[in-house]
């Protein structure tokens, strides 16, 4: 994690956030090579649950809702975890994380169960002070609107993209008219006051979910669910997981949200575990039911066929897309040793390799798809044809880049490092014999000749992924 993470500055995909005062616990900032490859990642997503479905509307909804929102979806009485705090230096802790630690299997545990398993294994705070009592502590961010900051002006900042699709459940029922089974879908920010934010992405105060509220007639929900796990685990390999990395829990009653009859959780193995990557969960009826009955609109459908009036039923995937681009950073990961006759180092009599440091991307999401170099920086007639070869593909494909700094072994250093796929190079062959231009491959460094008019092709071959 450190040398991801320390790659991840270096090469400009995530910074701390608020960095120059010292970081601010829980926040992360995006930087060029970050933003596009989650821009990758969202596109892929929207792709295959959006614009390839005719059963799915996309909606933006406001960040902030009103707070009776959040009091029918059950959020302001119970969206809280397990806390305890330091008795000496009141730093609060998560109480499942300290008895997970001590390798405590916390699934099923009430707050005063794990009371009891904290003192009958007498554990400490990470700081070695005695722990305060375990209590619940409510996650939501809360916030005054307007210039009073009485009590009636309190909202929250939304702790899941979910309501903002029940809120307009209605609205797209009466704009679209669409018959069930239909969804909607929403990416967008999401803010929940973690008690430890750890793990880089994995756990953060504010980040982004990707989310389908799909709704059925209940009598369709087992079909529906079981297409939805086959479409999550579609879209794990669009995005090029390793397979067996990704794996399914079925939640057990006592786990589960009150509401939900059926959730698996997909978990991945990350460096510190296997832990919830996404969830999919059989939500029933309850969130249109609590917003028709706190809100006095009605939230139900009309079936033509049968003449039915009911509360349509939901299921919901949901993604995290910053858990995503971990998944995806720490799958990608590799070292290996490289001959240094690239050029980086100077070949002395044997072959020399080293150490080099390259992400794996799926071609699909990585933040260039291809570098275009030209052989030597100083070489007019080589810059020329290389920035020609450049503008033609990036004609066809957006993310093409072009470098031209430093020896062209620290070239492919640097685009292995960011994950680039292809690197092309405009050598002095490319221009006196027109036999085209090399096209090293990333993953094994190999390189072949490519004749200019084919080169669109060949960098796109497997474009899917
Ligand atoms: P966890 O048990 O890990 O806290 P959760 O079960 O509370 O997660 P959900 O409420 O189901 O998570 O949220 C849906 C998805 O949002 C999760 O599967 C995860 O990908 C993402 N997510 C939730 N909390 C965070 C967080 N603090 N930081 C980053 N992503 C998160």
């Amino acid at each position: 994690m450190e040398s991801l993470i320390s790659l991840c500055k270096r090469r400009g995909f995530i910074f701390q956030g608020s960095e120059i005062y010292g970081g601010l616990a829980g926040t992360w900032d995006y930087g060029p090579l970050g933003v596009a490859l989650k821009n990758n990642i969202k596109k892929i997503w929207w792709k295959r649950f959006v614009d390839d479905r005719d059963d799915m509307y996309g909606v933006d909804a406001a960040l902030l809702m009103n707070p009776r929102t959040w009091e029918a979806s059950g959020h302001v009485a119970g969206f809280a975890d397990p806390l305890v705090e330091d008795i000496k230096t009141k730093r609060r802790f998560r109480a499942d994380h300290l008895l997970e630690d001590a390798g405590v299997d916390v699934k099923g545990m009430t707050l005063a169960d794990m009371d009891a398993k904290i003192k009958e294994k007498g554990l400490k705070s990470p700081d070695g002070n005695a722990l305060g009592p375990v209590r619940q502590f409510n996650m939501m961010f809360k916030t005054n609107i307007g210039a009073t900051e009485d009590g009636s002006s309190i909202s929250y900042l939304r702790p899941e993209t979910a309501q903002g699709m029940f809120v307009n459940f209605k609205n797209i029922l009466d704009t679209f008219h669409p018959k069930l089974s239909f969804g909607m879908a929403q990416i967008g920010k999401a803010f929940r006051n973690e008690i430890a934010p750890r793990d880089f992405l994995f756990r953060a105060r504010e980040f982004e979910q990707m989310e389908i509220e799909y709704f059925v007639n209940p009598k369709d929900w087992e079909k529906t669910f079981e297409h939805f796990r086959t479409e999550v685990l579609a879209f794990t390999q669009d995005i090029g997981l390793t397979q067996k990395k990704v794996h399914e829990l079925e939640v057990a009653e006592a786990d589960r949200a009150f509401y939900s009859k059926r959730t698996i959780d997909f978990e991945f193995d990350f460096p510190f575990g296997k832990k919830e990557l996404y969830g999919l969960a059989y939500r029933t009826d309850y969130d249109l039911k609590q917003h028709s009955e706190f809100s006095k609109v009605d939230l139900s459908y009309f079936d033509e066929e049968s003449k039915e009036r009911f509360i349509p039923h939901c299921i919901e995937p949901s993604f995290g897309l910053d858990r995503t681009v971990l998944a995806v950073l720490v799958d990608a990961y590799q070292e290996d040793e490289m001959g240094a006759e690239e050029g980086s180092k100077e070949k002395e009599g044997g072959s020399v390799t080293e150490k080099r440091v390259f992400l794996k991307l799926a071609p699909s999401v990585a933040p260039y798809r291809v570098a275009v170099f030209p052989l030597l920086k100083n070489k007019p007639v080589l810059v020329e044809k290389a920035e020609d070869v450049y503008k033609m593909l990036k004609k066809v494909i957006p993310n093409v880049t072009f470098d031209d700094n430093g020896n062209i072994g620290k070239r492919y250093r640097r685009q292995d490092e960011i994950g680039t796929p292809y690197c092309v190079t405009v050598d002095f062959d490319t221009i006196e014999k027109g036999t085209g231009v090399t096209v090293r491959d990333r993953d094994n460094g190999k390189q072949e000749r490519v004749m200019i008019e084919e080169l669109i092709e060949y960098v796109m071959k497997n474009a899917h992924n």
